[in-house]
Parts: structure tokens; C-alpha cells; sequence
């Protein structure tokens, strides 16, 4: 690629086309090509040519498709380090329909929608001229290209940079994040050499919040999510006599009304885009068809965190549970009783309560009784090794349940993986505080530059991998979280202590456009690839001057 005697904007152009032309869909082999390619281009700069040593690849460890994260360090005067992340998977390209081979072809899409009839806008924007259309184009090889064009700026200044700056490209974000993860490790080994981390920016997309929108917004941190899960555990019956059942599709049922989008779950934080808990999953555990009732239902819930913490968020799972269970032991009691003195049938002794324990409350349950969780629970994780880790941690909860020789119904919460923890500046902080007024002083001076209107919010909504990089968790949190993610060592091993140690808050300043996740997806170039790399400059002089 020839890069030299071109404006920054058209070597960014050239590189995200060239990016988007060649595909790394999550979970397959295209990942490590493009990690490969990336390697390859950062190793072409004349400064990497004269260090080649300073640029390399990391194996994730014990990954199906062998992914790489790609190392590179521009070594400076000082121990301050500044992390640039991107990753390079993308989604498939299935939403492209009958345009799926021309999904990675820009100039072909950009022609195909400037005739598009079916939304006036992207047909407005593909005539402008102004954006770039493709798969990964804002999602985010672009971002990728901005961070590389920026290496290249910053290799070729006369100077050392005041402090060191190091990139890093990953793979997995759009799933399980084992590449970020991954990377901690080689994160803490620099530490461990000295490395001083003073923040990460993340070049991930950012989009307008409504129609005609044109703020940029810049975020200061990243939200985190939990997956809480229940297992519901009823009594069946025969059809015949279904008034006696305890129904766990019912009892799923309400608690799903009770949370699933809820905005009293909202946490209220002024100015930042927070969002209820959405449901992802729900369904009961039959496998065949009989004229018994179910036995038990699966149904777990998407929960952003922001400021929330596991325990917090497990308090309000288990409150929703428990008034769930009692309006309707108290409804099938009631309609036990109608039915009954309606027909003469004698009184019966029947209840229809239902216990409601987190999963760390239950196992405390069953070693009081003298049984023993740890070998089921591994049981089960052998058995089942490799499948989904959702159902994993479902069958386990499932073998623990069914050790209770009571069979009693009963409602257990646990946390189903992943987790991403939040990451935020903490501005009560005198450090926060600095990184934040360097941040927006320099927004401010480009603003004036460029006329570009920038809002700083806390929270990126989406899920990122600058999650990983910090955690706010105090001890009895972080237990919190251990003792209700059943097997966390082998089931979702993130490295909580040393995520804690590195605790490098992750800015994230976005490569702007629109539809991401969708063919239309598409990246504005007058911005992102002329004013955004100027951005990510001033930010990365100013903060090292810290
Ligand atoms: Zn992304």
C-alpha cells in the first residue's frame, strides 16, 4: 500500500478500503488473516522496518479459530503509556440479502444506493458522496484505519513522543471479547516492565442519537452488563388436574413482564443514554411432547450496568422474583379453592409456594444439608464442554436443583456469562478530572477549528471492549460475582484481578456514520477520516503532558 505523499485523510480512505475489502467475520478464519494483515502494514512503516521488534502477535490462548491480537509500540521519553484499541472482527454479511458477495466492495454499494429507492436518506448520502458503504466500514475498520494512520504520523515526528504509545488490535469484540481479554495479560506483563497506563482510546463508531443529529459524541467510559438468569423450578401435572401445578412458563412469564424493558430498572444518571434490561432468552425445558405440564423454564435478561454493581442488580432480580411467585401462589390458591367448592371436592393440603434463592444462597442451602455442589457442578461441565456456555451454566443450576431431594420449586438466580464490567473516568477524582478537562479543552479547540459540535457523555452505549479494561468492583462485589457465575474459573475465566490491577479507563473517540449492524452501514468520511485523527493527536499530546 502506498501510503507516502498522501494528505492523512486519503491514507485513511485507502486503508479502510482496503480493510473492508477483506472479510473477518467473528468466529472464523478471517479473523487471524486480518490480524495478520494488520501486522503487515504496521511492519511496512519505515519506522517498523528499522525496529521490527516492535510490533507484534499475541496468541489467544486456547481459542478454537487460533486468533491474534497485533501489538505496536512507539517507545517514548517517559514510563506514561496511552493505549490505542480497535477490534477487527466484524458481524456476517446475511442482512445484505441478494448483495451479499458485493457486501466488501464499496464503490459498487455506494452506486447501488445512490438508486436506492427504499430509504430517501441513504440514497441523499450515497449521492453526497461523502460516505463509504461496506461491511466493517464503520464497525469498525475504519477506526482501525485511523489508529494506523496516527502510528504512521506519530513514527515519523522527529521527536520521541513524550510517552509511549501502544496499539492494539483484537478480535472477538462482537461476541466474547477473548481477545481484549487476552491482551490483559500482555498489558500486565508491560506494566510489570514499567509501563505507566494513563488512559485507552477506543476509536469504536458512534452515530447520531435521533434524526438530523449531528453532535458527535464523545464518551469518557463504557457500560457494563450483567446476564442474570433464573431457573425456575414448578411441580408438573397431568392436564387433567393442572389446577395442582405449579406452572414455571407462568411464573417466567411474570417475571419476564416484570423486568424485561422495564424503565423502573433504569438507572437514573443526568445526561447519559441508560437503558431497562431487555430479555434474550426465554423457554421452558421440555423435549418432547406430552400432556404434562413443564417441569421448569430458562429465561434470562440483558442488565446494563453503569454505576450498579452485581449486587445491586442481583437485589432487584431477586425482589422482581419474589413478588413474582407470591401474586401467583396466591391466584392458584385462589383458583385451586373455586374450583374445588364448586365441584364438593374435600379440602386438600396443597401449596403453591415457591422459594427464591440467588445461586450462592442455595449452594450455602445445600452444604448446610451435608451435599456437595463442586463435583456435580463439574460433572456437568465436562459432560457438556464446548456447548453454548449459557446452557452450561443452566445445566449445572438444573443438577444442583435436582439434588435437593425435596424437589421443591423454587426460583434460582444466578449470573450467566459473560459479564463486562463498566468502565468509567471516576471524576470525583483529581486524575478523572484532569483526563476530563484535557479531553474537553481539546474538543473545545477543535470545535473552533472545524465548526464540529461535541457532546461528552460518561457511558458508551454500546457494549465495548474498554470494558475489560478497568473495574470499580470492591471485594464483596467481585464475590458477589464469583460465587453466583457457576464455575467462573472454567465456565468464564476474566481475569477480575488483573483487570483491577491495570485499571486504565478507556475513552472512546468514535469513527462517526450510520447502520452499523446493517447493509446500509456506512462511515462519514469528512469527519472521521480528516477531524477525528486530529482529535485522537491533540488528545494524545496533551494527556502525555500530564
Ligand atoms: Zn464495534
Amino acid at each position: 500500500m502506498k501510503l507516502q505523499n498522501k494528505s492523512i485523510s486519503e491514507q485513511i480512505e485507502l486503508i479502510t478500503r482496503s480493510l473492508v475489502a477483506l472479510e473477518s467475520y467473528n468466529g472464523t478464519a478471517g479473523e487471524s488473516r486480518k490480524a495478520q494483515y494488520i501486522y503487515d502494514i504496521v511492519r511496512s512503516f519505515p519506522y517498523f522496518q528499522k525496529h521490527p521488534d516492535k510490533v507484534w502477535m499475541q496468541k489467544v490462548p486456547n481459542d478454537g479459530i487460533g486468533r491474534q491480537n497485533v501489538f505496536a509500540l512507539l517507545e517514548g521519553e517517559s514510563a506514561k503509556t496511552l493505549l490505542f484499541h480497535a477490534h477487527y472482527d466484524t458481524v456476517g454479511t446475511d442482512d445484505y440479502g441478494a448483495l451479499q458477495e458485493m457486501a466488501h466492495d464499496p464503490d459498487f454499494l455506494q452506486k447501488f444506493f445512490m438508486d436506492y429507492e427504499g430509504e430517501d436518506k441513504v440514497r441523499e448520502d450515497a449521492r453526497s458522496g461523502n460516505w463509504l458503504f461496506g461491511r466493517g466500514s464503520l464497525d469498525m475498520q475504519s477506526g482501525i484505519a485511523v489508529h494506523l494512520a496516527n502510528l504512521l504520523y506519530f513514527s515519523e515526528q522527529k521527536e520521541h513522543p513524550k510517552g509511549n504509545l501502544l496499539f492494539l488490535f483484537n478480535g472477538d469484540e462482537e461476541s466474547e471479547h477473548a481477545g481484549i481479554i487476552a491482551a490483559l495479560s500482555e498489558l500486565d506483563r508491560l506494566k510489570g516492565e514499567g509501563f505507566d497506563y494513563l488512559a485507552a482510546v477506543n476509536t469504536d463508531f458512534i452515530s447520531p442519537i435521533y434524526d438530523g443529529d449531528c453532535k458527535r459524541y464523545i464518551y469518557t467510559g463504557a457500560a457494563g452488563k450483567f446476564l442474570p438468569g433464573f431457573y425456575i423450578y414448578g411441580r408438573e401435572a397431568h392436564v387433567g388436574d393442572v389446577l395442582t401445578s405449579i406452572d414455571p412458563t407462568a411464573i417466567a412469564s411474570k417475571i419476564n413482564l416484570e423486568i424485561n424493558q422495564n424503565l423502573d430498572f433504569v438507572e437514573k444518571i443526568p445526561g447519559e443514554f441508560t437503558l431497562p434490561p431487555s430479555c434474550l432468552y426465554f423457554k421452558d425445558d421440555k423435549t418432547a411432547y406430552n400432556v404434562q405440564t413443564p417441569l421448569s423454564t430458562s429465561i434470562y435478561f440483558n442488565y446494563f450496568v453503569y454505576e450498579k454493581t452485581a449486587r445491586d442488580v442481583l437485589y432487584v432480580m431477586k425482589k422482581a422474583a419474589i413478588k413474582a411467585v407470591e401474586q401467583l401462589e396466591m391466584k392458584s390458591r385462589e383458583q385451586y379453592e373455586n374450583y374445588r367448592s364448586y365441584h364438593g371436592f374435600p379440602e386438600r393440603e396443597l401449596s403453591w409456594h415457591v422459594d427464591v434463592l440467588t445461586l450462592r444462597e442455595y449452594i450455602f442451602w445445600l452444604k448446610e444439608r451435608g451435599l456437595d455442589p463442586d463435583p456435580v457442578m463439574e460433572e456437568v461441565y465436562r459432560r457438556h464442554e464446548g456447548e453454548d456456555r449459557r446452557t452450561i451454566a443452566y445445566k449445572m443450576v438444573e443438577a444442583l436443583q435436582l439434588l435437593d431431594p425435596d424437589r421443591t420449586p423454587r426460583v434460582i438466580i444466578f449470573l450467566a456469562p459473560p459479564f463486562l464490567p463498566h468502565n468509567y473516568l471516576n471524576e470525583e477524582n483529581e486524575y478523572g478530572k484532569k483526563v476530563k478537562d484535557i479531553l474537553e479543552g481539546c474538543l473545545n479547540q477543535i470545535s473552533r477549528e472545524t465548526g464540529e459540535e461535541f457532546v461528552v457523555k460518561r457511558f458508551f452505549p454500546y457494549l465495548a471492549d474498554g470494558s475489560f479494561l478497568s473495574l470499580h468492583e470492591e471485594d464483596e462485589d467481585i464475590e458477589v460475582i464469583t460465587k453466583n457465575l457457576p464455575m467462573i474459573d472454567d465456565l468464564y475465566p476474566v481475569p477480575i484481578e488483573t483487570i483491577r490491577k491495570l485499571n486504565i479507563p478507556s475513552i472512546n473517540i468514535g469513527v462517526y456514520g450510520k447502520d452499523g449492524h446493517q447493509w446500509t452501514e456506512r462511515v462519514y468520511k469528512p469527519y472521521t477520516f480528516s477531524v477525528l485523527p486530529k482529535i485522537i493527536q491533540r488528545v494524545t499530546k496533551d494527556l502525555l503532558n500530564i
